[in-house]
């Protein structure tokens, strides 16, 4: 669904309050939600014209749902994009736009860092549908450039990366795909539009999982995908109707509530998490902070240009190692020790005996997730009650 031309001369801030919302008529202030799976026709023109695409009748909710195609203009507004489709999870959009612009016999290059369940399609599932990727250093643009083959079709990327924060270059490595006609697709889970804006960089189509920073209060799972005009259609197509990944209208209706509040969060969690990262930095019990806003981080220059604020993740790694790390989930009490992210609790997860637990020692360290890597969401409470939680937490 597009996003009225209005937005544009929108600040981000007022963009996530009202976009996509709130119909300038008389009735509800608030968006609402549409729990109807069929619609009604006026009569038998109205349902003949409907599949012909010849109104603008709503059909059937997989095809199209009102309180959805709030969310979906209000992110479309949010990235600049064209069009943006909501699925039922982040997952669904990763999977859902790769099986999109993907057939047998073409490639991928991707960065090393990523989440690991879309390494894990990468890596694993899409080869058996005879789709390679090649996973080079994502810090060197040029790396992307030296594994393009001729059957190279898209560059997949994510920055800040899961979970090490690894920075990627986003314009450089667009451009360099685009000289070659293979698309840009990148993942914006971590940044969220209001510090990193892909499309505006170049990039053909950005994805989120919703369920963290958008919805910001972890209750619901979602996905979207917004690109611009030219894979309007093949996204869609593909996402909701062919593999039917739907977003349910009550999800939709939290994810919309979240965002309205994303600037305010996301300003905070970015300020907090500067805030810890430069202190864990200062600690004997750190061997190591990740943040990209520490002129410490190996992408430091590249974030400072490409996002507002450095997000609201920072990892770190513990000198003590395995034992440090469950220790540290087992002391901490105001920052929750769960899974997620993005959420207004902070989060902490010691990747190397939960999410990357099944991953062997060996290949966790060449992927950068030491032993003691923990990895901690910054929420919006407050900074000097997160560092006392830390301090207890580590020491
Ligand atoms: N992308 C990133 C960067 C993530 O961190 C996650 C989940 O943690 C996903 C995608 C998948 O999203 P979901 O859990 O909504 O399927």
């Amino acid at each position: 669904m597009s996003s009225e031309m209005r937005h544009k001369v929108w600040g981000p801030s007022t963009v996530a309050v009202h976009a996509g919302e709130g119909k300038p008529t008389r009735g509800p202030l608030d968006e609402p939600i549409v729990l109807s799976s069929a619609f009604r026709f006026a009569d038998a023109d109205d349902a003949r014209d409907a599949f012909l695409g010849e109104n603008d009748a709503y059909i059937y909710g997989r095809w199209g749902n009102p309180t959805v195609e709030a969310l979906e203009a209000k992110m479309a507004a949010l990235e600049g994009g064209e069009a943006a489709v909501a699925t039922a999870s982040g997952m669904a959009a990763v999977a859902g736009t790769l099986l999109g612009l993907l057939k047998s016999g073409d490639h991928v290059v991707a960065p090393r860092a990523l989440y690991g369940e879309s390494a894990r399609l990468l890596r694993e599932r899409l080869p058996r549908l005879g789709i390679r990727t090649t996973f080079v250093d994502g810090n060197e643009p040029d790396a992307f450039e030296a594994a393009f083959e001729e059957t190279t079709r898209v560059v997949y990327l994510e920055s800040p990366a899961n979970p090490t924060l690894a920075v990627t270059d986003l314009g450089a490595v667009a451009e360099r795909a685009r000289a070659r006609g293979i698309w840009s697709v990148a993942d914006n889970t971590f940044a969220t539009p209001l510090v990193t804006r892909p499309l505006a960089l170049g990039v053909d189509v950005v994805l989120h999982s919703m369920t963290k920073a958008l919805c910001g209060h972890g209750d619901a799972i979602g996905g979207v995908v917004v690109t611009g005009a030219a894979l309007r259609e093949t996204i869609a197509d593909t996402i909701v109707k062919g593999l039917g990944s739907v977003l349910s209208p009550f999800a939709a209706y939290l994810v919309l509530r979240g965002i309205r509040t994303l600037a305010l969060r996301v300003e905070r969690s970015c300020a907090s998490a500067l805030r810890i990262a430069r202190w864990l930095e200062s600690r004997p019990e750190i061997a190591r902070v990740h943040y990209p806003g520490l002129p410490s981080h190996v992408g430091h220059a590249v974030a400072s240009r490409q996002m507002r604020g450095y997000g609201g993740l920072v990892a770190f790694e513990l000198a003590g190692g395995m034992d440090a790390g469950r220790r540290a989930l087992d002391r901490v009490q105001v920052i929750a020790n769960a899974v997620s992210l993005g959420d207004a609790r902070s989060l902490l997860t010691h990747p190397a005996s939960t999410t990357a637990s099944t991953i062997p020692s060996s290949d966790r360290e060449l992927a950068g997730i030491r032993d003691g890597l923990m990895r901690l969401s910054v929420g919006i409470e407050d900074a000097a009650d997160l560092l006392e939680d830390l301090e207890h937490a580590i020491r």
